[in-house]
């Protein structure tokens, strides 16, 4: 096991990663900007580094000012939590050539997925499903309107390099075509400095439904099951939970079954999701990610194994620690974002907490890097904490995360904490039976109130 892991991010998830390092008895170095000096992780870590200042692009995606800190520090290892520098091949590569281990894939594997195009056409040729559409990359707005009329419209015009659903564009007929097809590729090139874009099929009810995996990077591989995270907002998960009411025992061992025999062919390495739009009885592939998905504890939380000390074994080496026939399932389990942002219009409310009174009982776990007095910065992601909660069944879990909810106080800024009261009070959500849209609807149909003005 490693000796010194040094920690590349921030929030939640860093205070995650430590404590994960600290049951594993690994000494942990905080990499953090001048914006995150009081943070929680700063102040528990054994050692800390200040890596530059608050915008990410000079500290937390600084890649020589990280090297520069492992150096200073002798850490051995660096964990990327998610987001920032987690899915960047160069970035691994680099730690390759430096003899300092990532803990996540292999550069290869990481490049390969980070590209669309490229991610299905290779799970694709491992024998999972995928969502039909253009066989690669479209070149221009004529083999667009081809590839379209060929499928049927809607259809959706996505960035190759595409994440946080930026660069994805509707078209719902012949007419729409031409204007998405531009404009997925203009925000495209903006976001990602790469305008290409390939067509699929846009479904219109489907569930985001994700597998969780683990592969040794020897060709062992296993599946914790799945996540359902069809609660979106702007492409955006809100709300997660573990199982999906919409997958029956049969259909979770199936689709597990065939992403693990993909992983093991791969010879995958590290924590991965396999992100699917299911919709009547089937499941469609849309993306891989080669990291820690913020939505993990759900997994933790039903399986009992501690994702994030899973990785830290195998980045070091070791075999995986249980075998497909050792995972078992128990209960079930929700997360709720918490957000610092106005609930409703979703607007960011950085700013001091003035009084924070988290939930606590059996089952119920909070993730987050804040407290009272705590400062949250203006310059990152505005997700501040998740609210975790486990039951023996989905009810159970429903009636606990509605009693944690009315006991969570934060003062001082605006949270997600009053909309999901709210949609927890709501038939669809009690009884499983929301899509990918059902969020956006329910907003859009809200009645507007005082709070928004
Ligand atoms: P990103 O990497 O930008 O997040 P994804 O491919 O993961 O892009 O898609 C993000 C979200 O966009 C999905 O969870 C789903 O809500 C929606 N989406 C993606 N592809 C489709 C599709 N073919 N049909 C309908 N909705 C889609």
């Amino acid at each position: 096991m490693f000796d010194k892991v040094l920690i590349a991010n921030r929030g939640e998830i860093a205070l995650r990663v430590l404590r994960a390092c600290k049951e594993l008895g690994i000494a942990t170095v905080a990499a953090h900007s001048t914006a995150d000096a009081d943070a929680m992780h700063v102040r528990l870590a054994d050692e800390s580094v200040c890596i530059g200042p608050p915008p990410s692009i000079d500290s937390y995606l600084n890649i020589p000012a990280l090297l520069a800190a492992c150096e200073i520090t002798g850490a051995d290892a660096i964990h990327p939590g998610y987001g920032f520098l987690s899915e960047n091949a160069r970035f691994a590569e680099i730690l390759e050539d430096h003899q300092i281990t990532f803990v996540g894939p292999i550069s290869e594997h990481i490049r390969t997925m980070g590209d669309k195009i490229a991610a299905k056409d290779t799970v694709k040729r491992l024998g999972i499903p995928v969502v039909p559409g253009s066989d690669g990359a479209v070149e221009n707005e004529q083999d667009g309107l081809r590839i379209a009329a060929e499928m049927g419209y809607p259809v959706l015009i996505k960035a190759a390099s595409g994440g946080g659903g930026r660069g994805m564009k509707v078209a719902r007929s012949e007419e729409e075509l031409p204007i998405a097809f531009h404009t997925a590729r203009a925000e495209a090139k903006a976001a990602f400095d790469d305008d290409s874009v390939y067509i699929e099929k846009y479904l219109g009810k489907p569930r985001h439904i994700e597998i969780q995996v683990f592969g040794d990077g020897r060709g062992g591989a296993i599946h914790l099951g799945e996540r359902d995270c069809s609660l979106q907002r702007r492409h955006q998960k809100i709300l997660e939970e573990a199982h999906s009411p919409a997958l029956n025992e049969e259909a979770r061992s199936r689709i597990g079954g065939i992403v693990a025999t993909a992983m093991q062919e791969m010879k995958y390495r590290g924590a991965g999701t396999i992100e699917f739009l299911y919709e009547d009885g089937e499941c469609y592939f849309i993306e891989m990610n080669t990291r820690l998905q913020v939505e993990h504890p759900i997994t933790e939380m039903i399986t009992g194994v501690d994702l994030v000390i899973e990785q830290l074994r195998i980045a070091s080496g070791a075999p995986l620690s249980l075998a497909q026939s050792d995972v078992s399932f128990s209960g079930h389990a929700i997360e709720c974002r918490i957000n610092a942002e106005h609930p409703y219009t979703f607007q960011p409310s950085p700013g001091r907490i003035t009084y924070w009174h988290p939930p606590g009982g059996l089952g119920v776990r909070v993730d987050s890097g804040a407290y009272q007095g705590y400062s949250i910065p203006p310059y990152y992601d505005s997700l501040i904490g998740k609210l975790i909660v486990h039951g023996k069944s989905r009810n159970e879990c429903l009636m606990r995360l509605r009693r944690c909810l009315s006991e969570f106080v934060i003062d001082g800024i605006e949270t997600t904490i009053p909309l999901f009261a709210e949609l927890l009070q709501h038939p669809d959500i009690a009884n499983g039976l929301y899509d990918i849209h059902w969020m956006e609807n329910y907003i859009a149909q809200r009645p507007a109130d005082e709070t928004e003005a």
